[in-house]
């Protein structure tokens, strides 16, 4: 999806486990803890055009990630004993989080079998509209786009676009380039107006995508009763909270968190921004957060937690186990933190 960036990371992530050096970085680097980001745990799928890849691991490396962080010697938390440790400066022991965005039914299916067999809590931040089966997956609609269509056309400011779809290449090179545009538009609303039409001329049902993927509010009823299981709030709509008025933010913030509260009678006090990069959450929506009294939040901004971090809970940075990185040999790199650390300059907190 960010070419480039990916391709940073990949040679960042290689050319630090040949060299060794997140070993004698880890002093510097490691932090306090980490916060993993995960969004799908499922069976690996065929086909060359995957171009959402990114946001799924398989149950083997979730398994095989959980295996190493014990290995580390690192406790594997709660967001509330993370928030705890992290307000007492307790440094003592190295700590980790686990947390998987938006509230795939894979979760339940495929990664709490996992957790379970390592006895390791986890969070699952749930977008309210995907759990009422309304809200819309527009980059899941979009690859089902490109992955029947010969060609697509988009209408820009400008006039029209024509994408040549006909192989695998090709459609990732469209949907790299879509998916850029959408992430342009003046808000969400636009990005599913968009992706809507091409569902229409392309026979796919988006409508249908979020009961097809995500937990319904009696399914994550059962699923929140496990006791290694926290529910997060993720917004309604899942729209990228910058783009909207300062009272329309906060009211996707506030009525996700009362819906989830009310369908599943429990307390939620954790949020993630839904996309969570700087276009999407930044210092008004971290002081709107805190307003709110959410306890934590968190951003898919790269970092390991630090003892800076403390005076910005609803601004935390994560570590994205990422479907293109599913190599154990990574895995010592991003525990140890010297990835996210060459990815942020060496700055330990980013609160702006
Ligand atoms: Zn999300």
């Amino acid at each position: 999806m960010k070419p480039l960036r990916d391709t940073v990371i990949r040679a960042g992530l290689e050319a630090l486990y040949f060299s060794g050096a997140h070993r004698w970085l880890r002093p510097v680097t490691a932090g306090m803890g980490a916060i993993f980001m995960l969004h799908h745990v499922r069976p690996a799928r065929g086909g060359a055009f995957q171009p959402n890849r990114h946001l799924e691991i398989t149950p083997e490396f979730l398994d095989a990630t959980l295996a190493h962080v014990r290995d580390c010697g690192i406790d594997i938390v709660t967001l509330d004993e993370a928030r705890r440790r992290l307000m007492a400066g307790d440094g003592a022991r190295r700590f980790a989080c686990f947390t998987f965005d938006d509230g795939y039914r894979d979760n339940r299916d495929h990664a709490l079998p996992v957790m379970r067999a390592h006895g390791a809590p986890f969070t699952v931040y749930v977008a309210a509209d995907f759990a009422e089966g309304c809200g819309r997956l527009w980059w899941v609609a979009l690859e089902r786009v490109l992955a029947r269509a010969d060609a697509i056309e988009i209408e820009r400011e400008g006039g029209a676009l024509r994408f040549g779809t006909g192989d695998a290449a090709a459609k990732q090179a469209a949907f790299r380039a879509v998916h850029g545009w959408l992430r342009t538009l003046a808000d969400d609303r636009a990005v599913q107006d968009a992706v809507s039409l091409l569902c229409a001329r392309h026979g796919i049902d988006d409508a249908a995508i979020a009961r097809e993927l995500c937990m319904s509010w009696d399914e994550l009823k059962a699923f929140a009763a496990d006791p290694l299981v926290t529910i997060g709030a993720h917004t309604l709509s899942h729209c990228n909270l910058a783009r909207e008025s300062e009272a329309q933010a906060g009211r996707e913030m506030a009525d996700s968190r009362a819906r989830i509260e009310a369908a599943l009678e429990r307390p939620v006090s954790h949020f993630a921004y839904p996309y969570g990069d700087r276009d999407a959450a930044a210092a008004r929506e971290f002081a709107l957060a805190a307003r709110l009294g959410f306890a934590t939040a968190v951003t898919t901004r790269p970092g390991m937690l630090f003892a800076e971090n403390a005076a910005h809970p609803t601004a935390l940075p994560r570590v994205s186990l990422n479907g293109n990185y599913q190599n154990a040999r990574f895995l010592a790199v991003l525990t140890s933190g010297a990835a996210t650390a060459l990815w942020n300059g060496f700055r330990r907190a980013d609160a702006a």
